[in-house]
């Protein structure tokens, strides 16, 4: 059972601190139905171990996972295949480059991603996801991902798949490219149905800072006391977090905030403080580095105010 969250005047007045950093950001609009979000909304729950759970703003509305979803795609495949499997087709190193580029794949040999958390690591994890079909997939996914969240409500949000797989001509040569280096071997479409299926996956803050709370206490769901993910592949996940977690920003995210941390370019965050909570956050105005421009502030506002970094 789920304890409602409980309203925090000392959350909010920090929001309303950083929401005055929505006015610097731009709603993503490469994927048309992302762009009819409001700038302005700015929210957030951290949701502790024990259940409780604090927040800000308004909680309710849902967000599309769009790039937080390769954490938990990676988790679900290095469950599936193991360590060896996965790392054999993806890198473990941060790009320093935009998330949607392709340049490194060019002028690496082989021309594996150079890790999972940029588009074409994404691509080639979904492409690891194990099952008959596109359905069945997405329907591992979806159930591991309403395990973390505990709701079982959680689905996708058709509108802005449909919007993406119809503009994502970019994610379609990423997927050519490694077809050609035969990294990916299904159907690019097929794939890129699967993909943009899993990036719609929509949730409310409280679900997203519960997911972040189990990757904060290794893998362990300490409400039930089931074991969720082993150990290892949190860790993994959370070092990927901190190191390309915030796209070509990470560094700087680190050195700011230091914990780790997902973005995506609906304007959602995933928080994960080691062994003490798990943050989740909406703020769709980004950044041009494609971060939750007030989203950043929020969190750089906590980590100052209760000594949050992990370095
Ligand atoms: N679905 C988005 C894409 O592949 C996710 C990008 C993101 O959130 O960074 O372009």
């Amino acid at each position: 059972m789920k304890m409602p969250c409980q309203k925090s005047s000392e959350l909010k007045l920090l929001v309303e601190e950083a929401k005055r950093y929505t006015k610097d950001g731009k709603v993503a609009d490469y994927i048309p139905e992302l762009g009819k979000a409001n700038r302005d909304d700015l929210s957030i729950a951290i949701h502790y171990p024990d259940g409780k759970c604090i927040s800000a703003g308004d909680i309710d509305k849902k967000i599309t996972l769009q790039s937080i979803s390769k954490v938990i795609s990676l988790a679900l495949v290095l469950m599936e295949r193991g360590f060896q499997y996965v790392f054999e087709r993806v890198g473990m190193e941060p790009t320093g480059d935009p998330f949607n580029s392709i340049a490194k794949l060019e002028t690496m040999a082989p021309a594996k991603p150079l890790n999972p958390m940029i588009n074409a690591g994404a691509l080639v994890v979904t492409h690891m996801i194990k099952g008959d079909s596109i359905a069945d997939r997405f329907h591992r996914l979806l159930s591991f991902i309403r395990e973390l969240a505990d709701d079982s409500s959680i689905g996708y949000c058709e509108q802005v798949a449909q919007s993406e797989f119809e503009t994502a001509d970019l994610n379609r040569a990423l997927c050519y490219f490694l077809k050609q280096h035969h990294i990916i071997t299904e159907d690019v479409d097929a794939l890129l149905d699967l993909y943009t299926k899993q990036c719609a996956i929509e949730m409310n803050c409280l679900d997203l800072g519960r997911i972040g709370m189990i990757f904060a206490m290794d893998g362990m769901d300490p409400l039930n006391g089931k074991r969720i993910m082993p150990e290892d592949v949190a860790r993994i996940c959370k070092t990927f977090m901190v190191t390309c977690g915030m796209y070509n920003a990470s560094g700087e995210f680190a050195i700011k905030i230091g914990i780790p941390a997902k973005s995506g370019v609906s304007g959602g965050i995933m928080g994960a403080v080691p062994g003490k909570f798990g943050i989740g956050i909406f703020g769709p105005a980004l950044d041009e580095k494609g971060n939750s421009v007030a989203g950043i502030k929020l969190l750089e506002l906590l980590s100052r105010n209760y000594r949050l970094s992990m370095f």
